[in-house]
């Protein structure tokens, strides 16, 4: 029979999944790859927010390691106990924060995390509060989970760290959950100990004495000569916290999908509960690298990669500050820039096209100039683009003389 006598397949795509923006990057990731596809070369290092360094020796060998010992089947549903203790250790040793084994949900990368610690806790009515720019996941995931975002703003003239006067006009009976991003993809802002000492404070007033702190840690390892205090460990913070931290940043192992949940017991175990259905547990054999990335690696390994990535900030900053009318806070940590290109808003290109936002200064730069950055709209940041200088220098170099070109060849209307 032919296939054509059975009746098409007709379905709708659910309304949570089909709110899940996908749009505000798309159009340049997939203009980047159908150039490259083109044999066109792309400048696309600034683009992605993968460290450039490899993952630590020690973590390597234990991955074969694993496979070879037969360490490949499902694992307990938080984690081994052997990672978790690891992961309590360094969170102990490095951030003061003395959490148990059963306060730790190990999960296939902090963004899994995230989204079952939400979707365990939201309800419909909930509202989530996100500092702006934020991580371009936070307002998808907290749709998914069925609650609503509130975004707040920060602003580059405060380094973009929260105010406490504006936390204080976004919290209200309705938040469940305020997120800190700390350091911040994609500010690069670390949050000093006396704002986050002010932000505990404010949190301890009775009528918000109901709000959670959603603290996601994941770059903490990389900051640059200032301390990063974790918000667990502020007096009687730690009951009221969810830290979120993984293995893809400090470690640089993105691919093997390893992140982990440190919370109070009864938060373990709802967004555990989930977990037991979307994944059953992390990578049996990615845990096994996570316990050597955890026990094997030597500090100056990663305090050599920070010290790479610091000087890669500074070539970038003085680059990006050579170009006229383009400002940008310097940042404390992680390894993105997000310089304000908004003067350059309303100009014409040679083609005569106006660049009337990011996006559109975004496009033209990748068709004209071959340079692929991804445009503040992904992070409610529409002034901006942003920069991961995860790269070599000769790469920024390059990304960042051609923005400047790109932006100084633009003309009045
Ligand atoms: N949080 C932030 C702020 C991030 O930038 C990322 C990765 N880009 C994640 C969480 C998720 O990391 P992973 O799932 O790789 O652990």
């Amino acid at each position: 029979m032919s296939t054509g006598s059975y009746p098409r397949a007709r379905f709708a795509v659910s309304p949570l999944v089909a709110g899940v923006a996908t749009s505000k990057t798309v159009a340049i990731f997939s203009q980047t790859s159908e150039m490259k596809s083109r044999g066109e070369a792309v400048n696309a290092a600034l683009c992605v927010g993968q460290p450039d360094f490899p993952p630590p020796p020690a973590v390597v060998e234990a991955t074969a390691e694993a496979a070879a010992k037969g360490l490949t089947t499902y694992t307990a549903l938080l984690g081994t106990l052997e990672l978790r203790r690891a992961i309590c250790e360094y969170l102990v040793r490095a951030k003061g924060t003395p959490y148990a084994e059963d306060e730790v949900m190990v999960s296939g990368g902090g963004k899994q995390a995230i989204y079952e610690a939400m979707v365990a806790l939201c309800q419909p009515g909930d509202e989530v509060v996100i500092p702006a720019p934020y991580y371009t996941s936070y307002p998808d995931i907290v749709g998914l989970a069925g609650a609503t975002s509130v975004i707040m703003p920060t602003h580059p003239s405060d380094d973009y760290v929260p105010t406490v006067a504006e936390l204080e006009r976004a919290l209200n009976e309705r938040t469940r959950i305020l997120i800190l991003c700390n350091p911040c993809n994609p500010t690069g802002a670390v949050i000093p100990r006396e704002r986050l000492e002010q932000i505990a404070q404010l949190l301890r007033r009775p009528d918000l004495a109901h709000i959670l702190v959603l603290s996601d840690e994941i770059y903490e390892a990389i900051t640059y000569g200032v301390p990063h205090v974790s918000f667990a460990a502020l007096d009687g913070m730690k009951e009221r916290t969810l830290t979120i931290n993984g293995f893809s940043k400090a470690y640089s192992m993105t691919g093997y999908r390893l992140g982990y949940l440190a919370a109070p017991v009864p938060i373990i175990k709802a967004a555990s509960r989930l977990q037991a259905q979307i994944s059953s547990c992390a990578s049996s054999i990615s845990q096994h690298a996570g316990v050597a990335a955890l026990t094997r690696t030597p500090d100056d390994l990663i305090a050599g990669h920070v010290a790479a990535l610091c000087a890669k900030r500074d070539l970038a900053l003085e680059l990006l500050r050579q170009i006229p009318n383009v400002s940008c806070p310097t940042p404390e940590g992680a390894f993105y820039l997000l310089p304000d290109i908004s003067a350059y808003f309303g100009r014409k290109t040679a083609a005569g096209e106006l660049i009337g936002s990011a996006e559109a200064a975004c496009i033209h730069l990748l068709h004209e100039y071959k340079v692929a950055l991804v445009p503040g709209e992904a992070f409610g940041a529409p002034a901006t683009v942003r920069l991961s200088y995860a790269a070599t220098h000769d790469e920024i170099r390059d990304a960042i003389t051609k923005l400047g070109a790109c932006l100084s060849a633009l003309r009045l209307p």
